[in-house]
Parts: C-alpha cells; structure tokens; sequence
C-alpha cells in the first residue's frame, strides 16, 4: 500500500488501488465502490434516492392491486400510473386490453383507473364497433 492514499480512514480487507476511490458508506462493508459512488452495488439500495424509487415502485404496485381489488375509488389520479395511463392515450385511443398489455396492468386495474379518469373528465370510455372498451383522452 505504499505511496497510496487512503480517502477514509478505514480499515479495509482489501488494498485501495487508486486515490479516488471510495469506500461503500454501509456500516460494517469496506468493498470499494464504482465510479466514486457512495455504495457498493451490494449496498446499492441504501442510497436515499435508490430507496425513494423503489419505495415509489413499491406504492403503485400496491395502488394498482388495491385498483384491481376495490375499484375506481381508490385510485390516486396524480399518481404515476395514472399518469402513464394519461400519456399513453394521448397517443390516440386504446382499448382496455391494449392499454394492459402496454403498460402491463391487470384489466381489472386500467377498467379502475378509466373510470376515475372519466370521473374527472379526462378521458372518455366507450365502445369500438366490435364491442370491445376502449378510452380515449379528452383534452384539458
Ligand atoms: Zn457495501
């Protein structure tokens, strides 16, 4: 280790290559991390952005079980689903089983956020020819 400067004072298992390079932040891990990030990828979700994400990540999967479960009412209209639902259809009209293919949402949940979105007068729910729902965006 001669010659090499240490940027914290740790112990380490293993020699510090390089001068700027970091030591993972998380209690008890010494790994050198990538690219000067403050964890290793082991420790990658302490970062207080990367648990934000996921904690976000985590609520819409609830949000869209608990859509798919009890209804329209539960539906959270600024919420990242039903914005994604908002955008995709801004693309045009979609029915309600493309609409779950393409943003990989069970029937039951896009059926519940339509129907709130039709409540707020952003989208309207209708029939194509052959009887399928289909929902297209009303302009704000
Ligand atoms: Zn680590």
């Amino acid at each position: 280790m001669s010659g090499e400067r240490m940027l914290r004072a740790v112990p380490t298992r293993r020699s510090v290559a390089a001068s700027p390079r970091r030591i993972c932040e998380a209690a008890g891990c010494f790994e050198v991390t990538r690219e000067g990030k403050p964890y290793c990828p082991g420790h990658v979700t302490l970062h207080p952005y990367v648990r934000e994400v996921l904690a976000n990540l985590e609520g819409e999967r609830n949000e869209v079980a608990r859509v798919a479960r009890e209804g329209s009412r539960v539906v959270d209209p600024e919420g990242t689903t039903a914005q994604e639902l908002l955008l995709t259809l801004t693309r045009g009209p979609r029915t309600v089983e493309r609409l779950s293919r393409e943003l990989r949402l069970p029937v039951r949940a896009v059926r519940g956020y339509l129907e709130a979105l039709q409540r707020l007068r952003q989208v309207r729910i209708g029939r194509t020819a052959r009887g399928s729902t289909t929902a297209w965006r009303l302009s704000s």
